[in-house]
């Protein structure tokens, strides 16, 4: 007994001594520095290795509110290079916290034009330019893109001069600064983006009606794959070009979920709510749909994103998977910002971790 109050008492005088301590300016120094030195010398290289196609979720979310997640955005790294496809509102703040380097930047490729999928496009152009990215940025999207770019460029064209004129055209050069929209218009329905022979991004058309045009992607890297459904109702398509490939992005809706949030909005008297969450019931896919289109299309592990709503705790979760065990009972995740996949180059792994624990 004596030696615990003892060993009480010499811990509560570290503590007071610690307390002391770090209130003193010189101190504080030594701490800060060695967080600024520690946090800008992880960056993650190894990613970028060109001996496996690599994916992370970069936004989980759609437009409902949630605490830790940003809206729809998948990243897709590959040669070298990052593919950001849809950059969601805060997606390019977890780009930021994981420390991807703008320099690495392939392009952006927009699945349509609902602002979740887009909020942070100006961001996303604004922050690789002033962290060093070497090259005007290229957005690719179905028709509609150039209007889109446009419209972001015209509305941060304000700020873009304040930086170069601030800091100077040797560090922030405004021909760099700018985006390329790049419209691609699919051949019956699909299209190439781009192929360099390792590397080959197909882009879709998916139904999302009464929205027009939406569309999804496949990356195809070395002899893996991986497919990123943008905003559809369940569809043939879909299955096709996710035919055998390693990882499926499936947007996913909890329709009874939703259901339950008309018939609230309604109890309360909130008109506009009632109507939105009746009619975005019908274009969007269930997480059993998405399972089924899994199955169907032969793929080795299905994520479901564009979660809506983003269950924020176990019994949301059990609640927003309901009845797809049953359907599929392995090879589904529940899609979280910082979610990433490893595809080894000539080989079927598949391996998981979480960014955010680096
Ligand atoms: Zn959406
Ligand atoms: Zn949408």
């Amino acid at each position: 007994m004596k030696l615990f109050v003892k060993t009480l008492s010499i811990l509560s005088i570290l503590a007071v001594l610690v307390a002391f301590l770090v209130q003193m300016p010189a101190v504080q120094e030594q701490l800060i520095q060695r967080e600024i030195t520690q946090s800008m010398s992880n960056v993650p290289d190894d990613l970028f290795a060109e001996d496996a196609l690599r994916i992370t979720l970069c936004g989980s979310a759609a437009p409902m509110p949630t605490k830790d997640r940003a809206a729809t955005c998948v990243m897709v790294i590959a040669g070298g290079k990052f593919y950001i496809v849809d950059t969601g509102n805060r997606s390019t703040n977890n780009l930021g916290i994981w420390r991807i380097p703008a320099k690495r930047v392939g392009a952006v490729l927009l699945t349509h034009f609902h602002s979740d999928h887009m909020g942070d496009l100006g961001e996303f152009n604004m922050m690789t330019w002033a962290q060093g990215r070497d090259a005007p940025l290229d957005v690719y999207g179905p028709i509609g893109v150039k209007q889109v770019v446009e419209g972001f460029a015209q509305a941060y064209a304000l700020d873009s001069a304040y930086r170069t004129a601030h800091h100077g055209e040797d560090y922030l050069n405004p021909a760099i600064g700018r985006m390329v929209a790049k419209e691609i218009r699919l051949e019956g329905d699909s299209a190439t983006v781009l192929d360099d022979g390792a590397l080959k991004i197909t882009m879709f058309s998916v139904n999302h009606a009464p929205i027009h045009p939406a569309v999804g992607y496949r990356f195809d890297y070395k002899g893996r794959s991986v497919v990123v459904s943008g905003d559809t109702t369940k569809i043939e398509k879909t299955i096709k070009f996710s035919r055998d490939a390693d990882v499926l992005f499936h947007e996913g809706l909890s329709r009874h979920i939703v259901k339950q949030m008309e018939i609230e909005s309604g109890k309360i008297g909130n008109k506009q709510l009632e109507k939105i969450m009746f009619d975005i019931q019908d274009y969007h896919t269930s997480p059993v749909e998405a399972a089924e289109v899994a199955n169907e299309a032969k793929v080795k592990e299905l994520v479901l994103y564009h979660l809506v709503p983003a269950p924020d705790n176990k019994v949301a979760e059990w609640t927003f998977m309901r009845d797809v065990k049953e359907v599929r009972p392995t090879g589904v995740t529940i899609g979280y910002d910082g979610l990433t996949f490893t595809l080894p180059i000539g080989s079927e792994d598949i391996y998981q971790e979480n960014l955010n624990d680096r």
